[in-house]
């Protein structure tokens, strides 16, 4: 095979034998869960070290991967991957849509950096032109009804045999994607959220900023210590000032009247700027949305518990809600904080004039702003 400086799309290949294993497309739409059933092809990229460089991009069936025990993906968690999804019209089963993908290359392009993976300056629109020959070969297995799409699941590992702690030279470069179902499937599901946890999600320095698996690693335990005192996810925060940074895997937004008396109200979400926090498409959208409306203030900047609570507390807490693409927005009800419940008001309009635009951009019920669908 030829090998690249960059991803080529011109050199994808599809393999002959790749047959639709549609008869495996879940027939009953309420069944989907989540990531158990997976689209009949792949794709893959590999990266050759030496002079190798990126190989041939090609489309596969979905397989099982054969990797060495030594791989050092499965010794130092050299790992990164994205999570965006297809959606297909209501109207026009053949209008596939992808959502922001540029915002999700670079985001893999800053994980795969972060690890210090090799070829991580790949040309995203080339990436993009892959996952679109994969989206469209797989296209009947996206759900025909809003809600429902195609999650998408580009991945990167090292697959360089060596037990040294050391930057990979050989890593490969795979996607597979699974048709899911709408998170809220019987309406928005107000999420009860604790900040009192001994836990943090990511610090100065870290890894919070980039997609890699193990910050999810070093989430399980928390999250099933809060799910198991009755808590859906954790508010998580950061430092003595207890600055509000995401809430699960997802990041935060707080709508409020000003506390300066101009009666203004603004639109507050924490700033990337400390590197703890994942640059989330939705929040990026969320930002950029209500900017062009012109509304309300949109800030971002650092959000404490205690402005949050004294927020609450003198009536000025309109809405709180989580951002990502699994759920477009998550409206938050309850934030336990030292013991006791904040309580959030549950008018929510704002949040769900966010999810019916974002949901409508996506779907191309909506025209959205130059560049948004692809
Ligand atoms: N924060 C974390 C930790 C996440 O895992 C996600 C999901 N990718 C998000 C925020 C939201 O990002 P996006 O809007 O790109 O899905």
């Amino acid at each position: 095979t030829a090998t690249h400086r960059s991803i080529s799309s011109a050199q994808l290949t599809i393999s002959s034998d790749s047959p639709n294993n549609n008869n495996n497309i879940p027939q009953n739409k309420q069944d989907l869960q989540f990531g158990k059933v997976f689209s009949s092809h792949m794709l893959q990229i590999p990266y050759k070290g030496g002079s190798g460089g990126w190989q041939s991009p090609e489309i596969v069936p979905f397989h099982d991967l054969k990797i060495s025990p030594a791989a050092s993906s499965l010794h130092y968690g050299l790992q990164c991957f994205e999570g965006m999804k297809a959606y297909k019209s209501v109207n026009d089963s053949n209008d596939i849509r992808l959502f922001r993908p540029q915002l999700n290359m670079k985001r893999l392009s800053n994980s795969m950096d972060r690890l210090c993976m090799p070829g991580s300056d790949f040309d995203h629109e080339e990436l993009i032109e892959c996952i679109a020959k994969l989206v469209r070969l797989d296209q009947d297995w996206i759900p025909t009804e809003e809600g429902y799409s195609l999650y998408i699941r580009p991945t990167v590992i090292s697959t360089h045999p060596y037990l040294g702690v050391a930057a990979p030279d050989e890593i490969l470069l795979y996607v597979i994607t699974c048709p899911v179902g709408p998170y809220y499937p019987s309406g928005f599901a107000p999420v009860r959220l604790t900040a009192d946890t001994p836990y943090v999600r990511a610090w100065p320095g870290g890894t919070g900023a980039a997609k890699v698996g193990g910050n999810y690693a070093g989430s399980m335990k928390p999250q099933t210590d809060a799910s198991n005192r009755g808590y859906s996810q954790i508010l998580w925060v950061f430092g003595e000032e207890e600055e509000i940074t995401e809430v699960g895997a997802m990041n935060v937004f707080f709508f409020l009247e000003k506390e300066d008396g101009s009666k203004g109200r603004e639109l507050v979400t924490p700033p990337l700027t400390r590197g703890d926090i994942l640059p989330g498409v939705t929040r990026q959208s969320i930002i950029d949305l209500s900017k062009s409306w012109g509304e309300f203030d949109v800030v971002e900047r650092s959000i404490t518990l205690p402005e949050v609570r004294k927020a609450a507390s003198e009536g000025r807490l309109i809405e709180a809600f989580g951002a990502g693409t699994a759920a477009v927005v998550t409206p938050i009800s309850h934030i336990e904080h030292k013991g006791s419940d904040i309580e959030i008001p549950a008018t929510g309009d704002l949040t769900k004039r966010f999810f019916s635009d974002l949901m409508g951009i996506q779907y191309g019920r909506i025209e959205g702003p130059e560049g948004w669908s692809v």
